[in-house]
Parts: structure tokens; C-alpha cells; sequence
């Protein structure tokens, strides 16, 4: 197998791939030589043209699958439709911010099915995939809001403590097998929906860009820096290999010192 590309052969699935943290993760994961499956709610003609530029760009096969992650059989039709699964990355996810008692149950409902029951649909389906090709990796895409809290984020801190837990229950089922489950835990990312507020932010606070980033956004980020995609994208690449093998239901916090306060 050639060094260069030691995922050749796999095929990983990413949901909510088609922008930002989960883009970056397909690219890495696509360099590395795996087959990639992007995955969204939509189904336009972008969406599929960003998976035949990956593919130009990586020189890997991607394809686009529409699947609603807030739907569990959505969530499993995923996984069953690609055939086959070694590396599924978990990692659609919703915010809405409100006080409990103003919190609308709806958005409640909808950030614990996209960002919690997801990962137990889609790794229910996989695991089977994976106990047939006799590999297998599952990297939940959490948070440093999986392992601290913030006020007014009621459901993603729970979600994502959620996915926290069913990644140590699904590394105990598997830890006799070649498969591992873990948890990347991201501070704040500059993605482009983190990038789209910066304007209003300048506008809200009086500030200049450089003070919204270290004040507002970063405030309690100690590095002061947003972490990349590529970086986020590094780490799921490097659980995938063989350094990794004995790495299993652990979190790896990449958050500039976030959860070090
Ligand atoms: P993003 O909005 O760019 O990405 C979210 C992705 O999920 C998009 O591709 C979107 O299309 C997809 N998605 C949303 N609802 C979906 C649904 N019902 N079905 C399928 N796909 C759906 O945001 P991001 O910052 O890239 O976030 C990706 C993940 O990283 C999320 O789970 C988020 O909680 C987590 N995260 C982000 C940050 C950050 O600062 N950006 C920090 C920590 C964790």
C-alpha cells in the first residue's frame, strides 16, 4: 500500500459535508486516498459539483448522497447505500442559542436528532459494514461544548456531551475488534458561517475585526486563534492510522486551551 495514500481501498462517509468543518475532514480524508461520500439535507447542483472538484482535486472517487440527518431512517440509508463504510465521520450539526425556558422545542428536538441520535443511527448501521471489511474507525465530531458548558446553548451542550458518551459505550462494544470510536472536540472554527458574523459582530460591538475575533469570538480560547479545518481534518486522519489503533473511546480536544481553564 503506498505510504502516500494509506487510506486507498476504504471508503469514508462524512455527514454534513458540504461546507466547513466537515469539507475539510472529506479533503483530508480524500488526500489520504479514501473514496469519500459528502452528505447534506440538499441536493442541488452545487452540492454535486463540489464533490466532482474534490474528486478532481484529490485524485479519490466522491460522491454526493442527500440524506436528512434529523430522520433516523435517513441516517441509516446513508451508511446502507454506500455499500461499504471503514472510516464514518459523524459531524452535522445545528446551533440555536436561548435561555431553557424561552427555548423553542422544536430547535431543542432538532439539535439532539442531528447532533446526537444521528451518530447512533449512522454508527448502528456501519458497524456491521465494518465488522465484514475487518476495519473500522468512527470519529464523532463534538465540541469543547461536549466537555464544558456555556449559558443559553442548553441543547448542543447536551448533544454533544451525548455524543461524548455514545462514542466510550461504542469504543467498549468494539474493543475486542479492529475498530475504534472517538471524539474530536473543536473550539471555535473559522468556517464559513463563523466568518459570515464577523461583519455584524463589528457592527454590534463598535469593533474592528482583529478586536471581535480576540474579544467576542475568541474570548475564551487562550491560543486567541481559530482552529482551521485542516487541522480538525489532521486529527480524523490521524485516528485513522495505524498510530492510532489502540486510541479508542477517548476525546481529543483541539481548541487552543479551551478546556485547560
Ligand atoms: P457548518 O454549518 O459549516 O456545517 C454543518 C454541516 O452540517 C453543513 O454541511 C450542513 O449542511 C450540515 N447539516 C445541517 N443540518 C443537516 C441535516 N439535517 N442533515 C444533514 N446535514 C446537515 O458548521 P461547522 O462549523 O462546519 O460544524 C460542523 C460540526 O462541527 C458540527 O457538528 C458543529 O457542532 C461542530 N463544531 C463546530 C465548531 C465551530 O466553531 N465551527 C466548533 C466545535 C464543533
Amino acid at each position: 500500500m503506498p505510504q502516500d495514500r494509506p487510506l486507498k481501498g476504504k471508503t469514508a462517509i462524512v455527514t454534513g459535508s458540504n461546507s466547513g468543518i466537515g469539507l475539510g475532514v472529506a479533503r483530508a480524508l480524500a488526500l489520504q486516498g479514501a473514496d469519500v461520500v459528502l452528505n447534506s439535507f440538499t441536493d442541488s447542483a452545487d452540492d454535486h459539483a463540489l464533490a466532482a472538484g474534490l474528486a478532481q482535486e484529490t485524485g479519490a472517487e466522491v460522491r454526493y448522497v442527500k440524506a436528512d440527518m434529523s430522520k433516523p431512517e435517513e441516517c441509516r440509508a446513508l451508511v446502507e447505500q454506500s455499500g461499504e463504510c471503514h472510516v464514518l465521520v459523524n459531524n452535522a450539526g445545528i446551533q440555536h442559542v436561548a435561555a431553557v425556558e424561552k427555548f423553542p422545542v422544536e430547535k431543542w428536538d432538532a439539535i439532539v436528532a442531528i447532533n446526537m441520535s444521528s451518530a447512533f443511527h449512522t454508527t448502528a448501521a456501519a458497524l456491521p459494514m465494518m465488522r465484514r471489511s475487518g476495519w473500522g474507525r468512527v470519529v464523532n465530531i463534538a465540541s469543547a461544548h461536549g466537555l464544558t458548558a456555556s449559558p443559553y446553548k442548553s441543547a448542543y451542550v447536551a448533544a454533544k456531551h451525548g455524543v461524548v458518551g455514545l462514542t466510550k459505550v461504542i469504543a467498549l462494544e468494539t474493543a475486542r475488534e479492529p475498530i475504534t470510536c472517538n471524539a474530536v472536540c473543536p473550539g471555535y472554527a473559522l468556517t464559513p458561517i463563523v466568518e459570515k458574523q464577523i461583519p455584524d459582530q463589528m457592527e454590534t460591538h463598535g469593533m474592528r475585526r482583529d478586536e471581535v475575533i480576540e474579544k467576542v469570538m475568541l474570548e475564551r480560547q487562550p491560543s486567541k486563534e481559530f482552529v482551521t479545518v485542516e487541522q480538525i481534518g489532521g486529527t480524523v486522519a490521524f485516528l485513522c492510522s495505524p498510530a492510532a489503533d489502540q486510541i479508542t473511546g477517548t476525546t481529543i480536544s483541539v481548541d487552543g486551551g479551551w478546556t485547560a481553564l
